[in-house]
């Protein structure tokens, strides 16, 4: 039994797959020509982001049985042609769920205060208390579009800040603690908006020019879900005038960002797709996958 490592892994995890038994072949930096010569002899194996597994790949894989993915997104595996081969693809999903959710509420609270503003003032030695009012999230309304893991984490951390929290998920029937409502109630409703969707053809900029035409204004918008949910045109244009007071982004819909465009205003502030970018997330990625990985291939 073995398995082939393709990017950076963790190597906790690596031992843990080797205290199963398993031997590791760690080859981090492996080039897409060594992997189709190096993957006929394997039954598994491990990739995060930086390794392709193409049709050719898979074609090449002659007796794989697994793809684990250390993450969420699938978006560099071939997963329908995988699945038709009879190759399960694994990736890590849970692992990162409150990481993204603590990020979001810290947005949440950025964008109430105005955080990354006020410190930017502070650095070029300004002392501008009156032009920081700030608003309370206590007693406000967030609405979530999208109700799974992390929008659910999201909800119990703005409840235990005293916010009520509605949400538009026509995937889910009930929810404890939080108000299931239509897309169009959410809008007109929600002092913060906060998108934890993935991005299908449903969802693409779901936060559109139409969306903008009914909301409340003075909303706060984030998202830490996934680009392409929110038309980035349409929330620039929503944010000059004024619809919008401020939007919190992780994720845009070209990563790494094309057009800077949203933030040359200050009233966006953001970050570059680093969700699940802490210690602990980054840890139970390695431990899910390893486990993962062992299952996959002793049963
Ligand atoms: P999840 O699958 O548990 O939840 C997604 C929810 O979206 C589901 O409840 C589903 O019913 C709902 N949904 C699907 N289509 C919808 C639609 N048209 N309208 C409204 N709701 C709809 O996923 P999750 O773990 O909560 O992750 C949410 C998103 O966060 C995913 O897109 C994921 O890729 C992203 N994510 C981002 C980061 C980051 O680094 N920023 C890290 C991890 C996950």
């Amino acid at each position: 039994m073995k398995v082939l490592i393709c990017d950076a892994t963790d190597p906790k995890a690596l031992k843990t797959i080797e205290e199963a038994g398993v031997e590791v072949v760690n080859q981090p930096d492996i080039t897409p020509e060594g992997l189709i010569e190096t993957i006929p002899e394997f039954p598994c194996m491990v990739v995060r982001s930086r390794t392709k597994v193409t049709r050719e790949v898979i074609d090449a894989g002659k007796t794989l049985k697994a793809i684990v993915r250390a993450g969420v997104g699938l978006d560099n595996i071939d997963v329908a042609y995988a699945k038709e081969k009879g190759i399960q693809v694994l990736n890590t999903p849970t692992a990162s769920t409150q990481s993204v959710a603590e990020l979001t509420v810290g947005y949440m609270l950025a964008l109430a205060r105005r955080i990354p503003q006020m410190t930017a003032s502070m650095k070029e030695g300004k002392w501008e208390k009156k032009a920081f009012t700030g608003i309370e999230v206590a007693g406000k309304t967030l609405g979530l579009i999208g109700s799974g893991r992390i929008g659910r984490a999201v909800a119990d951390r703005a409840i235990a800040l005293g916010m009520s929290v509605v949400a538009y998920d026509p995937y889910v029937t009930v929810l404890e603690n939080i108000e299931l409502v239509e897309l169009d109630e959410l809008l007109t409703r929600s002092d913060f908006i906060s998108l934890h969707v993935p991005h299908t053809d449903e969802t693409h900029n779901i936060l559109g020019q139409e969306a903008f035409g009914k909301i409340k204004t003075g909303v706060r918008i984030i998202n830490c879900g996934r680009g392409g949910t929110i038309d980035e045109d349409a929330l620039y244009q929503a944010l000059q005038d004024g619809v919008v007071a401020g939007a919190a982004l992780d994720v845009y819909a070209e990563e790494p960002l094309g057009d800077p465009k949203l933030y040359s205003l200050d009233q966006v502030i953001g970050s570059p797709h680093v969700g699940a970018g802490t210690q602990e997330a980054k840890a139970r990625v390695g431990q899910i996958a390893a486990q993962k990985v062992i299952e996959s291939l002793k049963g």
